[in-house]
Formats: C-alpha cells, structure tokens, sequence
C-alpha cells in the first residue's frame, strides 16, 4: 500500500500552537528580587510554537493509504 503523503508514513501529524506561556515568543523575563531582568527560554514550547500530535485523518493513523 502507498504511503500516506499527508503524515509521511508517520500516521501522525504535528499540529502546531501559538505557547500561551509566553505568547508565542519562545522565552519568558523572570525579575527577581531586586528587579533585576533575566530572559530564559520557555520550557513549555519550542520558539513559542507547541506542538500536538494527531492522528492523520487521511489514513485514520495506519501511515499508509488504500489505492483505490
Ligand atoms: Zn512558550
Ligand atoms: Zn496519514
């Protein structure tokens, strides 16, 4: 059977979402005590953009396509 071109095979697509955490920008400022400015980069999201995977609905996730 062919492979599904809409997953790759995977039988799973990557949706992705805009990190709520820090609004899509990938890092978050942190004060601390003093007031002081640090940036870290958000452990929630990669650059601000989370990623969900679902199963294809092309092939109902099997990763292959019956030809008709
Ligand atoms: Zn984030
Ligand atoms: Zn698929």
């Amino acid at each position: 059977m062919p492979t599904c071109r809409n997953c790759n095979g995977t039988g799973l697509i990557a949706i992705s979402a805009v990190c709520q955490k820090c609004s899509g920008t990938g890092e978050i400022i942190t004060y601390d005590s003093d007031g002081t400015e640090s940036m870290q980069l958000c452990p929630n999201c990669e650059d601000g953009l989370i990623y969900i995977e679902q199963k294809c609905s092309s092939c109902k996730g099997t990763g292959e396509v019956v030809s008709l």
